[in-house]
């Protein structure tokens, strides 16, 4: 089951984080992949390189989603080495803390521009190729703050909102097409974006309070269900969202 022979896989933000850990199940089970980042090489050609021990390709490709013009340039990049993925995983994002009253067009656009509006560039860019071939697999990174938004993260809580009801839209618009699009949603992950954070320990015990399994989840813990979601025995799932986050949003 989950065999991924000569699929290839677009993940984007797979230098670190939970993108990585998607990105090397993706190797293990055999898909060849695209490690994208901004721009910070040296962790994407290490990533790339953990994908190559597991024996398949893998290429680094680059651009920031905050532009306007990246989603065609990574395809521009793809089309010019491994050509174009039958597997897109929109896992990149940007997440700013402001209060309700400090909210800036500034912090709007960013947010809305690489959380929401990249994403349906990519399916732009990456769809045309899956929907000719009748395949494809398209998973976007949601979050629990679909359910449960922090109070100082309405921006980002709002375009991860915006990203599923595009799936919900765009699994409608390709049904039968062979082409599935699914959400993954999850809670509270120990990344780089929370490390800092969650070093104190008033506010990790808030965190783990909030979680009904009681403890925060792993990279790891988000990439299964990618796997599943992106196998060609998930052909009959699409406009899910799945929770990964211990039960938070109950
Ligand atoms: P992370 O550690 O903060 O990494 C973010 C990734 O996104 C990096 O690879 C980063 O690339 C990329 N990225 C950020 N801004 C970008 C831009 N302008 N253009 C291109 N790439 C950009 O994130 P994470 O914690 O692993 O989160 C991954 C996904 O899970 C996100 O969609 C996030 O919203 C979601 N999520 C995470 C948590 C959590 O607790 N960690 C909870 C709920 C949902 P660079 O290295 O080049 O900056």
């Amino acid at each position: 089951m989950f065999e991924m022979n000569g699929r290839l896989a677009l993940i984007t933000g797979s230098n670190r984080g939970i993108g990585r850990a998607i990105l090397l199940a993706l190797a293990k089970q055999g898909a060849n992949v695209y490690v994208h980042c901004r721009k910070d090489a040296p962790s994407a050609r290490e990533t790339a390189e953990c994908a190559r021990a597991m024996g398949v390709d893998a290429e680094c490709v680059f651009g920031d989603l905050s532009d306007a013009n990246a989603a065609e340039q990574i395809g521009e990049q793809m089309r010019s080495t491994m050509g174009m993925p039958d597997i897109l995983v929109l896992n990149a994002s940007y997440q700013i803390r402001n209060s309700w009253d400090r909210i800036g067009t500034e912090d709007f656009d960013l947010q809305m521009r690489i959380d929401f509006f990249s994403s349906i560039q990519l399916i732009q860019v990456c769809a045309p190729h899956m929907l000719e071939q009748k395949w494809g697999r398209i998973v976007v990174i949601g979050s629990v703050q679909q359910a449960k938004p922090h109070p100082e993260m309405i921006v980002y809580a709002g375009a991860k909102q915006a990203q599923m009801s595009m799936v919900e839209n765009l699994s409608l618009q390709f049904a039968g097409s062979g082409v599935t699009v699914n959400n993954v949603a999850p809670g509270t992950i120990y990344t780089d974006r929370n490390t800092q954070v969650l070093q104190d320990p008033a506010y990790l015990k808030k965190c783990e309070n909030d979680i009904p399994m009681g403890y925060i989840g792993n990279p790891e813990d988000c990439a299964a269900p990618v796997v599943m979601l992106c196998s060609e025995e998930s052909r009959y799932i699409t406009g899910i969202n799945l929770y990964v986050d211990g039960g938070k949003h109950i």
